[in-house]
């Protein structure tokens, strides 16, 4: 008799749906974690009595009822709505695309007469190319949203995202670029969005409650014995870590996260601000205390604390945020996937150990499938 039905390695969002669902069934669980703390990605630490998120910006959204219904059984939402706005050099723009930027751009009011400077700027477009495919990110942007668009709001950020120029991309990272006709700034077209009311902490605590959780404790340093106290493990770690990087190490991207304390109540009016021009070297501004404070609450709160994001090439030892679903990396990755399809007893889930990029609710409803 094994100690453990489930020895879940990680408590971000895929381990803590997890060992919520496993103890639901009368499972036994214990959830290890290497940090200091659980919650994984959606981690929050409290700085003047504000939530603030310390791996990167977090909003819930999602069209499914049910991952809604179950995340807001653990904790309920609030009713916060992304609606971003983008600085290029200093004047500001709603996003996404929609009937406010054109207004804003152009000074159109009415959907065909934004609609007609798109199409002449996308035929212009057209006529560059003369006959040929889209070669690279840029040439593809300005067939699919014209010349102003693409020049202020994607050419300079998405440099500084990549590391590299529009031109030296390639075609196909940009697909499709939606064009909203109505004044709506909403980011997400998804029927449910908001933030646990308390913070994503709560969340957590309301799903690891009663399972057992240790952090600080990293799985490779004591694997034989971890190994042991369970019948299965759930693993939510780096797959190329778990076997031993055999066949080469996986790449991410990531981002390195500069906080400062502001000491006034409202730092930029909102809680996400892009800058969308290469010379300003950080992509976005975040105002965390947006994420949960409306209204009146703003100003009684009167420091605020703010991120600003800087796209960083990924080195082995930093945070791996982003995988890199290029050719060498998917190959890389679908040799370690052989030997995981092999394992009895091991489930591998969640962003690292799946190589994968899953907003939050894509883990929800894949553990809710799951069981
Ligand atoms: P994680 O949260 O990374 O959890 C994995 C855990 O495993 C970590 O706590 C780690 O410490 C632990 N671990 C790893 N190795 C070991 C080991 N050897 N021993 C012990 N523990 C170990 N999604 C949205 O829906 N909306 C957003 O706005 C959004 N914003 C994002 C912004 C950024 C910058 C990033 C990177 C992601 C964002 N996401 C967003 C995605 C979201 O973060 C993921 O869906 C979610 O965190 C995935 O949960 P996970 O459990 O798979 O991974």
């Amino acid at each position: 008799m094994k100690q453990y039905d489930y020895l879940i390695v990680g408590s971000g969002l895929f381990g803590s749906v997890f060992a919520y669902k496993a103890a639901q069934q009368g499972k036994k669980c214990l959830v290890i974690d290497k940090r200091s703390h659980l919650g994984g990605n959606i981690f929050c630490e409290e700085v003047e009595g504000i939530n603030v998120h310390k791996y990167g910006a977090h909003i819930f959204h999602t069209s499914n009822k049910q991952v809604w219904d179950f995340v807001n059984s653990i904790v309920e939402f609030n009713r916060y709505t992304n609606s971003p706005i983008a600085n290029y050099k200093g004047k500001l723009y709603n996003l996404p695309f929609n009937m406010n930027t054109f207004y804003q751009m152009w000074g159109v009011a009415t959907p065909s007469d934004a609609m007609k400077i798109i199409k002449r700027q996308k035929n212009e477009a057209v006529t560059l190319l003369n006959g040929k495919e889209p070669q690279n990110l840029e040439e593809q942007a300005l067939l699919l949203v014209g010349r102003d668009i693409y020049e202020r709001l994607i050419k300079g950020y998405t440099e500084k995202q990549w590391g590299r120029k529009c031109t030296e991309l390639p075609a196909f990272i940009i697909k499709r670029l939606p064009v909203r006709l109505i004044f709506d700034n909403n980011y997400f077209n998804d029927k449910y969005q908001g933030i646990p009311i308390g913070g994503y902490n709560k969340l957590i605590k309301g799903l690891l409650t009663g399972v057992k959780t240790m952090v600080n404790t990293n799985f490779f340093e004591e694997r034989a014995c971890w190994e042991r106290i369970a019948d299965k493990i759930v693993f939510t770690g780096k797959i190329d870590e778990y076997y031993n990087y055999c066949f080469g190490k996986l790449e991410y991207r990531t981002v390195r996260f500069e906080e400062e304390v502001h000491d006034c109540s409202n730092y930029q009016g909102n809680a996400v601000v892009n800058y969308t021009e290469a010379e300003v070297p950080y992509t976005r501004i975040i105002e965390h205390k947006h994420f949960e404070m409306f209204g009146t609450e703003i100003d009684k709160c009167s420091k605020t604390v703010v991120s600003k994001e800087y796209s960083t090439e990924w080195q082995p030892g930093m945070e791996p945020y982003y995988p890199v679903n290029d050719e060498k990396n998917s190959t890389l990755y679908i040799q370690y996937k052989k030997l995981a399809d092999e394992e009895d007893n091991v489930i591998f889930g969640g962003r690292l150990a799946e190589y994968k990029y899953y907003d939050m609710h894509n883990i929800v409803e894949k553990v809710l499938k799951y069981f």
